[in-house]
Order: C-alpha cells, then structure tokens, then sequence
C-alpha cells in the first residue's frame, strides 16, 4: 500500500479552535468594545452598512442583534442572553451581554495559572453567592417605588430615557415626556386589576418635523391623511358603533392568496375584489357594521366602493395600532380570506363609543374610544429619522418598565451604584468568607474574586465614561454606592479644597453624604478593582478564629484549615510568593492607591472636624443634637444586625427596575457559567 503526502488545506475536516486562542480572545474584546460603545449616557451610535450598501444607525442592543451578523458561536451564544433579556423585560439587554462577555474575557485569563477546572468551580461559588444575596433585595441598593407618588416614579421614567444620549432629547424634553409617559401608562391601567393584567399603550410617531410636544389621548389615535371630516362627523352622533378587523390583506397578493380559488373572465385582481366586495357589503349591511380597519392594504376598489356606501375604512394600521384596536373593542380579527362569508358571518365584532377627528400640528387623526377600555395612545415628539424607531423603543421600554414596577413595586440603585456595590461586596464577602469551593485555595479565590470585582466596578463606572476616570471615584463604606471625587482642587493660596470634593449626594442620588458621615460614621475609600491581598488573608484569618472561637457550624472551615495544614507551608508559601509577585507587578499603582488612602483619610478627618465645627455654626444643630448623632451611630456600629438602608426618595435621583435589573444579572452569570465549560468552539458549516 502507498502513502500519499495530502497538503494542510486537504485534511482540514474540522473546524475549531481552543478557547484560549489569542484570536479568540482579541475576538471577544472587539465584540465587547462594540456593546460598551454604545452604553449608557456616554454611549454612541454605529453605523452599519449591510450587504446591499444601504446605511443605518445603530444604537440599541436589539438593533445590534438584528443588524449586524456575527459568526462565532460564542457571540451568538450572547446575542442570544441580549435578546432573551430583552424579550421578557424591554430593558437591560446590553448590561446583560455586557456583562457575560467581560466576566468571560477576564476569567478565561484567570485560566493563564489556575486549572480550567479550580476557575470554574470557583466562578460557580461566586454567581451563587452573588445571585443569593442580590435576590434578597439588599436594603443598601434596594428600594420600593411608591407609585403613588408621581415624582417618584416620573424619576424612574427619566432614568431610562436619560440613559439613551443619541436620542438627543432636550432636558425639557424628557421632562415633558416622561409625565407623558407616566400619564398615557395610568390611563391603560384597568380600574379593577383583571387576568387579562395590564391595558395597552399605542405608542405614534410623527411625521412631521417641528413638534416637541408629546400627548396621550384616551383611546387609540391613528394617522389618516385623507380623513372626511363629515363621515367622522355622521358617526360622532352614534354611541354604539361596531367594527370589523382585519389582520390579513384585502387586495390580491399571488403567493398568498393561492388557497383560495378567484374564479372569473377577469384579471385576477378583478375577480378578488369581484368576490371580496359583494361578501365585505353583505356582512356590512347585514351586522349593522359601521368601520372597517385592516392592520394591512385594501384593494383601492374596495374601499372606495365602500367609502361610497357610507362605511368608513381604516387600512394600513400597523401591527402596534391594530393591536390597540383589538384590545379596545374586544373583537375577534379576521386573520385569513378562507370560507371569508362564514367568517363573516359569526366573527366576534368590535365595539367602540365614541370616534373623533383629533388635528396635532396641522396633522389629521382619528380617534377610537370605548368607554370602558383601557387603551391610550402616546403621540410621541418629533425626532429625525434616524433615531424614531430608538425612541419609540425607549418609551416602550419605559412603559414596559412600569409595568413590572406596579407589579413588583421595587427599583434599585442606578448610575453605577448597584454595580459598585455589588464589587464592593463580593470584596468583602469573599475575603471573610469561610468556605472555600473544592479544591481552590485562597489564592484562587482571591484571583478569580478579583476579576469579578473588577469587571463590576468596571460596569459601574462605563456610564460616567469607563475606567480611565478611576481616580475620580470613590466608595462609600457604608452604602458600597459610587460617589463622584474629583482630585482636590488647588487653590490660590496653596491650600486644597476639602468642601468642594465631596459631592452631596453619590451618583443615583439615593445616598446622603451627610448621613454616611453623621449618622453612620462612614466615609469614603477610593474605587479598588481587585481585592486587596494583604487585607484578604487577614479577612479570612480573622474569620477562621472567630469560628474556631464560637464552635459553631464551621465544618467547612474546619476542613478547609485541616486542607492548608496538611498541604503545609509549602502551598501557604507559594501562594505568598505569587501574591508578591503580582504585588511586585502593581507596587506603582498600589503605591498611588496607599497615597490616595492617605490623602483621603486626612481628607476625611479635616471633614468630619470642619463638618463638628459647621454644626456647631448652625442654630437647629445644638451640641446635644450632635453628641445624640455620635451616641446613635455608636449604638448602631455595635449592633451586629445593623444594616444602613435606603431612607428614601430623592427627587432627580437614578432608579432601575429591580427585577429587570436582577433578571439581567442572573442570565448574564448564568449564562456565563455555561459558557466558562466551552473548551473548544466547532463551527459546523
Ligand atoms: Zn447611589
């Protein structure tokens, strides 16, 4: 038997590549990059060019999912999380994208000196962890939304709004939109809760171009050019008028209509409106029909032939309209010309009270109301073309964002406070904790822990302009919520400005410096984006004696003190050694955070003396008044059960939806945790 010598380009039968390719890794940081460029208030557009050369901007996740094509498995993988997220909620869906793909990017580098296996077990302790304590709503970052208080929620609807900057929305705009909003959402609240849960919001954009107002009407709206005012007017007078819908074409269209058989000497349009129009006059006239809407065309015979009877005709309504028609008069739609008289003859018809001719900007528009439905509509303000549809998905979001408030009734921290908490808390949690995932020790934790810790303080500064501002932030030791330094300014005289660095209030608004520093004692610490080595032995040696010390339930971390003890010295001093090796690495940056520790410890105590010295000034703050504050906060640090929560709202502060927020969250890591198995991508073509 001969050999043959095949070339490379001959055997290739299997298409993959390994995880920790560099190709794949600088793949995913492209991919990322896309995502955070177009987050938050920072956030810009794309401009995408498809196949057949046509431009469009983009700056949505949906439209990113819906408009660009990618090719890794993995990227799809996560379009798939941004479009899960965005199905079942209207918001979010980049966090969430964003998210996974950086927890990934960061612990796939992880995998460099720790085993596949130690990072996944480890990552695996740290989502469950992370997911448990955030599915409690934490009091620091979890708040309930009284939605009876409307500045609350218009608050609320002007996060969102604010959150998307290529809207180029005025302040005054949002302002006007958001009670807009909030006021359309009320009135499709039904007056007694039902099954059917919430009514329906029809959101209209415009189509002229110099209208900044928005509007909400009861009832649906809907554009018709070429409205007849005397019809509307003949049809005003009635109080019960009834409505046939159409969901499905009425002029002839070859694919679609080829079930159906038109016979006749005609054309073939001729015979569909030959046989269309007599059924349509028929079931009309014999119903005692009055309007006739179609989500789609109708042949220009038939309505017209129609119009002439006296019938009023409403096509092209769109799929949002149509959905608010069928909704305020509880018809059945007629969804396909097959045995069309029978149809007609036993569909359920829509009822309606009132039709009106509404004029917005010199613009016609019809009105249909049914007294006891709970439809709107939002006529939206105008915006140029490229950015109506982002608005309309924005306000949609908005509403959809209601919608879940009503029902769950709580809202989180936004602006980067809750992701800033949750680094904050993880570098706590996971330096006191006593248990250690199987197999992993200390150092595993610590590094795997460290990525999680960066990559959500990394997500907590994005919308205030991404990691390159790290000096300019800082967190809370109360609240873990993000506050905004900026380096102290030098004045004139040589002397730094104490007062004007420390802002009132940190970034979502719902945390008071006055009460982290009064009421609780707190202060702040810069933004850290690992968890400090030093400070995470000591953590989990403090913790390890403590429950020696107690006794009590500590059967993990008896063995895993057995584990260290029996490993010996040797793993204890390797993992030291690793640690100094990296510190070694980051002395420098270490060494601006020390300085910066220090000048803000010296920061806060010349503070908490000018803040005494302030409130001795003020007349309503006696001495007794202020040693009252320093007796409370002691009695507050003593008790261990203490947790400093929320007070309340603020006016202008930053809200999210909570449980959006949360799904958002949970699907990002647990998808992450999928995706961290991934040893190989195979592209089966
Ligand atoms: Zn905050």
């Amino acid at each position: 038997m001969s050999s043959v010598h095949l070339e490379e380009q001959h055997v290739r039968g299997l298409l993959s590549h390994d995880v920790h390719n560099a190709a794949f890794l600088s793949m995913l940081a492209k991919y990322r990059g896309l995502l955070s460029s177009v987050y938050g208030p920072c956030g810009a557009s794309i401009l995408v060019q498809n196949a057949a050369g046509q431009e469009t901007l983009v700056s949505s996740s949906s439209e990113i999912v819906k408009q660009l094509s990618f090719a890794h498995p993995c990227v799809k993988y996560i379009n798939a999380i941004i479009s899960a997220q965005n199905t079942s909620c209207s918001l979010n869906g980049l966090y969430a994208g964003l998210l996974c793909v950086r927890l990934l990017e960061e612990t796939l580098k992880c995998e460099e000196d720790i085993p596949h296996a130690v990072v996944n077990s480890v990552s695996e302790y740290i989502v469950t962890q992370l997911l448990n304590h955030l599915g409690k709503s934490p009091v620091q970052v979890v708040m309930d939304l009284d939605i009876g208080d409307m500045s609350q929620v218009i608050s609320f609807v002007k996060t969102i709004l604010k959150a998307k900057s290529t809207l180029g929305l005025t302040p005054s705009v949002i302002d006007s939109l958001s009670i807009s909003i909030v006021k359309a959402f009320l009135k499709s609240v039904p007056n007694e809760y039902s099954s059917e849960g919430f009514g329906h919001v029809s959101v209209i954009t415009r189509d002229d171009s110099s209208s900044l107002e928005s509007r909400v009407f009861d009832g649906v709206l809907y554009r018709e050019p070429d409205l007849c005012p005397e019809r509307i007017a003949k049809l005003k007078s009635q109080r019960n008028l009834k409505l046939l819908l159409f969901t499905v074409a009425l002029t002839f269209i070859e694919e679609e209509n080829v079930s159906v058989h038109w016979s006749g000497h005609g054309t073939k349009e001729e015979n569909f409106v030959n046989t269309v129009l007599p059924c349509l006059k028929m079931a009309m006239k014999g119903r005692g029909i009055h309007i006739l809407a179609n989500q789609k065309p109708v042949d220009p015979v038939i309505k017209y032939e129609l119009q002439r009877s006296g019938w009023m005709v409403l096509e092209r309504l769109g799929s949002s309209v149509t959905e608010a028609v069928e909704r305020i008069s509880f018809c059945q739609p007629v969804t396909t010309l097959m045995h069309l008289s029978q149809q007609l003859a036993t569909i359920t018809l829509g009822n309606l009270t009132s039709v009106d001719h509404v004029v917005c900007n010199g613009k016609s528009y019809i009105l249909l109301d049914h007294c006891e439905g709970s439809v709107s509509s939002l006529l939206l303000p105008s915006a140029s073309p490229s950015v109506v549809s982002i608005l309309k998905e924005t306000v949609e979001s908005c509403l959809a964002a209601l919608r879940m408030v009503v029902v769950d009734g709580k809202v989180v921290a936004g602006g980067g406070c809750l992701e800033a908490w949750a680094s904050s808390y993880l570098s706590d949690h996971l330096s006191g904790t006593a248990t250690l995932p199987p197999g992993a020790t200390p150092h595993h934790l610590n590094k795997v822990g460290s990525a999680f810790v960066q990559v959500l303080m990394e997500i907590a500064l994005l919308p205030s302009g991404g990691l390159t501002t790290k000096l300019d932030w800082s967190v809370d030791s109360v609240f873990h919520h993000l506050w905004h330094t900026p380096p102290n300014i030098v004045r004139e005289t040589g002397k730094t400005d104490n007062s004007s660095s420390i802002p009132k209030h940190c970034v979502c608004g719902l945390v008071q410096w006055e009460a982290v520093k009064y009421r609780h004692s707190g202060k702040l610490q810069p933004v850290e984006l690992k968890i400090n080595p030093v400070q995470f032995l000591q953590g989990r040696q403090k913790k390890s004696k403590i429950c020696k010390l107690t006794g009590a339930d500590c059967s993990n971390a008896d063995s895993e003190g057995s584990y260290t003890s029996r490993s010996g010295g040797g793993l204890r001093g390797r993992c030291m050694e690793e640690d100094s090796l990296e510190g070694s690495q980051t002395t420098s940056e270490e060494e601006v955070d020390s300085l910066e520790k220090v000048i803000s410890h010296q920061e806060g105590e010349i503070d908490s003396l000018e803040g005494k010295l302030d409130s001795f000034d003020d007349d309503e703050d006696s001495l007794e008044g202020l040693l009252d504050r320093v007796v409370e906060s002691n009695s507050r640090m003593e008790d261990p059960t203490y947790e400093a929560r929320l007070e309340g709202h603020v006016s202008e502060a930053l809200y999210d939806s909570f449980p959006a927020k949360f799904n958002a969250v949970r699907l990002a890591l647990e998808s992450f945790s999928q995706l961290l198995h991934i040893g190989h991508c195979v592209f089966d073509q």
